[in-house]
């Protein structure tokens, strides 16, 4: 096959087949949608396209002969036009944007790729230029540019948290809001703990029927419990679907995207903290009472514990004297009565301990009990000198539970270490409350920096009615039992942590899930 080849001319390209003519060549370029021109090496014009004509305003006739300098409106900086020629002339195709002015005096932004032509020994002959029209397309991208500019600043200044999310939770986009609740945390992205609180929130609610688990969501109120005795905040969360369509190239006809969470987060703490303040008071009045009620049974059930010895001992000193003597024996009958009075006596006491209230099971955020515990020992804490260290986790999964018996199971415990450390002469007095939840249980960590428990009565400590404290003492030892048995009604542990060496550390270990 030969190709077609022209006098003088340089051998065209192997890509091109044999049986394409010449004139093909200058009518595709004719024809051409973009603004072709063809120069001398001085950029001098030889031959122009309709298309230049349509962009420039230049007819045929007036550009060529004339320097493509006849478009530039004199307001493209020099280093521009320096590296065109410095590409162009060393034989390197350039491409860039120049702001060109048409015939009739308008200006334009002009898209311009300049490849030279050379000949079989690389001289170059001429140059090539394509350029089109692309104000509109500047125009829009820079609206596009200032939009962005414009919605970041408006998010940035915005009095609230917000975030943007992709599917796995992670944050794509953020305000000085949220940049500053990391700073407060201290974490890396608090907008997936946030996420993680929203969604059992709302699967507790599709689990109950109340509402469909969906996309989006409204006010939703998440509580962030802030380490270092700092109070807890309260936020109100909505989050809506933002879809992002795929600019991919293969995308183009098959469509798709991405689909980004907006969460908005607004601090309701104000409006809480009084809320709150309502809340601990009556709680407070509640709790006192159930004290005093917990008093009295604790006071008659070691009145019972008491006085069942001295009865039992009556009745196997009845059963002696009467295998000894004879069942008429005087001493045993005496004896005898004495002891069915005192049963008598023992069964009306048992029926004056007042009865356990039955609680209703609830969902329980184990940071605002024991903070709730803490507000209401504030007194106490303060009277003895105690420092207090609260270091809850941020956020801890919500626990069914009954709510009453695990704040008194807490109460108990921060009793006994207040009472552990306020012994005469004692100087450290810290007390440490610690959770975090852990493999599908939360942990409470209760430290006091008290004289501690001796090893040999870690585990007799909750016995009933045990007590380290002297005779005459106001404690009847009852408290440990009980918060062993609170615990143990949730499916979970009390224990004293052996290692310890200074104070006392006690473990409670609730699970978030019970098994019934
Ligand atoms: P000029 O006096 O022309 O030159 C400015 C600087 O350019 C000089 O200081 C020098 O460094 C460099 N320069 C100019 N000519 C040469 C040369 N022959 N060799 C090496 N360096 C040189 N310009 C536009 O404004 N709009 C266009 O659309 C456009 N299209 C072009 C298409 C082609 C194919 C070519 C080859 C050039 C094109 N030019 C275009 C560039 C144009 O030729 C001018 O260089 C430019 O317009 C600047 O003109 P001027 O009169 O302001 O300055």
């Amino acid at each position: 096959m030969t190709k077609k080849q022209f006098q003088g001319e340089p051998p065209l390209a192997d890509a091109v087949s044999p049986g394409i003519h010449p004139r093909v060549f200058l009518h595709t370029v004719d024809q051409a949608d973009t603004a072709i021109s063809i120069t001398d090496v001085h950029g001098n014009i030889l031959y122009v396209n309709p298309a230049f004509t349509r962009v420039t305003g230049y007819g045929a006739e007036e550009a060529i002969g004339r320097n493509e300098s006849i478009l530039s409106n004199k307001t493209t900086p020099p280093e521009v036009y320096k590296s065109l020629w410095h590409n162009i002339s060393r034989g390197e195709a350039w491409s860039g944007r120049l702001i060109n002015r048409r015939r009739d005096g308008s200006k334009y932004l002009a898209e311009l790729s300049i490849s030279p032509v050379v000949d079989a020994g690389g001289e170059i002959l001429n140059y090539l230029g394509m350029h089109r029209d692309i104000t509109a397309m500047h125009r829009l991208e820079c609206q596009v540019k200032n939009q962005k500019a414009l919605i970041e600043s408006v998010v940035d200044a915005a009095p609230m948290v917000i975030a943007l999310l992709d599917v796995d939770d992670r944050v794509v986009l953020d305000n000085q809001e949220y940049k500053k609740l990391q700073a407060d945390l201290g974490m890396a992205e608090p907008a997936p703990m946030l996420m993680t609180a929203i969604r059992a929130g709302l699967e507790t609610e599709a689990a109950n029927g109340r509402r469909s688990s969906g996309y989006a969501f409204l006010d939703r109120e998440v509580r962030l419990d802030l380490p270092g005795g700092k109070p807890p905040r309260w936020y109100s969360c909505s989050g809506s679907r933002v879809r992002e369509d795929d600019s991919a190239a293969d995308a183009f006809f098959a469509g798709g995207g991405r689909d980004y969470l907006l969460l908005v987060a607004k601090e309701i703490t104000g409006l809480r903290a009084q809320q709150e303040k309502a809340r601990v008071a009556a709680l407070q009045a509640v709790m006192a009472e159930e004290d005093r009620v917990s008093a009295l049974r604790e006071s008659l059930s070691a009145a019972t514990f008491r006085l069942e010895g001295p009865l039992n001992m009556m009745a196997s000193v009845v059963g002696m004297l009467a295998r000894r003597n004879g069942e008429g024996d005087p001493m045993a009958v005496a004896l005898a009565d004495a002891m069915a009075t005192g049963q008598q006596a023992l069964a009306e006491l048992r029926a004056m301990i007042p009865a356990e209230t039955r609680e209703a099971e609830g969902v329980i955020n184990v940071n605002e009990l024991l903070r709730d515990v803490l507000d209401l020992a504030t007194v106490r804490l303060l009277a003895a000198g105690i420092r207090v260290g609260w270091k809850p986790q941020a956020m801890l999964p919500a626990l069914q539970g009954y709510p009453n018996k695990l704040r008194s199971l807490f109460k108990a415990l921060i009793d006994n270490a207040i009472e552990a450390m306020s012994a005469r002469g004692w100087r450290e007095r810290e007390l440490a409350v610690i959770t975090r939840a852990q493999l599908g249980s939360i942990e409470i960590a209760i430290e006091d920096s008290g004289p501690g428990i001796p090893p040999a009565q870690q585990l007799k400590v909750f016995e009933p009615f045990y007590t380290t404290k002297r005779e005459g003492h106001r404690h009847l030892g009852t408290g440990l039992a009980v918060a062993q048995q609170v615990a143990a009604d949730h499916g979970g542990t009390v224990a004293i942590d052996p290692e310890k060496s200074a104070g006392c550390r006690v473990r409670v270990v609730l699970p978030v899930k019970r098994h019934v």
